[in-house]
């Protein structure tokens, strides 16, 4: 049985719903159908979400909300008509947007997320009533019955582990089962939303409750690419990744799929498969937990910015005992968050993301190490980039790091740090900023384009 989940671009007009209808009658397995709210249409349109949150803005300065509230109940009632059918749904759609502005405005943390929960909730609902009149018997579930159980973090909702059992049980209905994204219920019975894009969550969590034998994940591309389409010229879909993988291209700036969607499939070891709406013929990009047999050493490069590096240095730092702790617990009482640590003999360099810092907190690092740790010297280098490739059988190979290194510096690209973990799954790289394209696009050809 498998777990489907559809993006809002997925969702945004009658011709991409009538495209989600075909795809679910293809395959009788498709038993959970997880919705976001729909999406834009075009590139000047607005997503219902952020409809919704103007909408929010709108009620809580006491503004005239009429319009918001037409916006988005015609954003409904366009799909209803052009799809053709009669549907009874839309009075209820109608009422649950107008009176979303009757709640309590004073002491109500989750009003701004029981909006913003407003467009999947009622984009499943009007999915399943369109599924019923074309021969599905499909039934809209409320995460509050599904059991979707979160902690009271509004904005930035955690699944509760008790969820996994209660969701269990949906296992026995003979229904599709039309869930909306992005929102769990708290032990309070509020409303309560996970970070923006996290319907890919709810898909994973219901993926995992009900032991799927594979979670799919439409959108409107053919998978994962090898690298940023807007750097590679073409760049191709990786048919299979490990979760692994996938994680170390996310974190360098991949991000087709929502960062803490991976998680619930992982543990439930739920294989994963992105798809496009679009082309579903196209296999797209597998998440398995394990690559079966040989496949290539390198399955991805990518590529992020906004990157510093403290750079120290002192003379016979390697004798020294809790050096580097020191350097770190100056960054824990700034309440830094640091990424790597490259080093030599006598040198450290601290790499973290440029949103850390700020020009008060650089003085302190820099007035802490040369005053308290006596470092010989030490500076703050920013506008840097990284550089990652990635691909667990690299472990197997040998060269991959050469034909790396080959490839950049026959662009003149300056390695400012090279890194690589002991699992081997990925060779991160730090070079300047200005270089970051002309250094992904050298690593493709490298790997991707030539016999090598
Ligand atoms: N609709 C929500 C958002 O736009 C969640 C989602 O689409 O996944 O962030």
């Amino acid at each position: 049985m498998k777990v489907i989940k559809f993006g809002g671009s997925s969702l945004a007009s009658a011709t991409q719903l009538e495209k989600v209808l075909n795809i679910v009658k293809s395959d009788p397995e498709r038993r959970f159908v997880v919705v976001s709210a729909p999406g834009k249409r075009n590139d000047e349109d607005t997503k219902v979400t952020d409809a919704l949150i103007k909408y929010y803005k709108h009620y809580i300065k006491g503004a005239d909300v009429k319009a918001d509230q037409e916006w988005i109940i015609n954003r409904y009632q366009a799909m209803v008509d052009e799809l053709g059918f009669k549907s009874k749904e839309m009075v209820k759609i109608a009422k649950a947007i107008t009176d979303l502005a009757t709640l309590p405005i004073e002491d109500n943390d989750f009003l701004h997320d029981t909006f913003l929960a407003a467009g999947e909730d009622n984009n499943a609902k009007l999915i399943a009533e369109y599924f019923r009149n074309n021969d599905i018997e499909a039934r809209y579930v409320h995460p509050r019955e599904a059991g979707i159980l979160v902690s009271s973090e509004p904005g930035n909702a955690r699944i509760l582990p008790g969820s996994y059992d209660k969701l269990e049980e949906l296992r026995e209905s003979d229904e599709v089962l039309i869930i909306p994204g992005f929102f769990g219920v708290t032990s309070d019975n509020q409303i309560c939303t996970f970070s923006r894009g996290g319907s890919d969550i709810t898909g994973s969590i219901v993926a995992a409750g009900v032991k799927a034998d594979l979670y799919e994940n439409f959108t409107d591309v053919d998978g994962i690419f090898a690298a940023h389409p807007g750097v590679v010229y073409e760049p191709h879909s990786i048919p299979e990744l490990t979760y692994k993988e996938m994680r170390e291209l996310a974190y360098a700036g991949f991000s087709v799929l929502h960062d803490e969607a991976l998680l619930p499939a992982y543990r439930g070891k739920i294989p994963l498969v992105i798809k496009n709406t679009n082309n579903p013929d196209h296999p797209g990009t597998r998440i398995i937990l394990e690559h079966q047999g040989a496949t290539v050493p390198v399955v991805g490069i990518a590529s992020d910015d906004k990157f510093v590096s403290i750079n120290m240095s002192k003379y016979l730092m390697n004798r020294e005992v809790g050096f580097g702790r020191k350097v770190l617990q100056i960054l824990e009482d700034l309440n830094i968050r640091w990424e790597h640590m490259p080093s030599g003999i006598d040198d450290l360099s601290i790499i973290i993301r440029e949103r850390e810092l700020t020009p008060i907190k650089e003085q302190e690092i820099l007035s802490y190490l040369t005053r308290e740790l006596g470092v010989d010297e030490v500076e703050i280098e920013h506008g840097l980039s990284i550089l990652v490739i990635v691909g667990e059988n690299m472990r197997d190979h040998i060269g991959v790091t050469a034909t790396a290194a080959k490839a950049l510096s026959e662009k003149n690209i300056n390695l400012e740090m090279i890194s690589q973990g002991s699992s081997e799954v990925s060779v991160m790289f730090v070079i300047e900023t200005e270089q970051e394209k002309e250094a992904v696009r050298a690593l493709y050809d490298a790997f991707f384009r030539s016999n090598n």
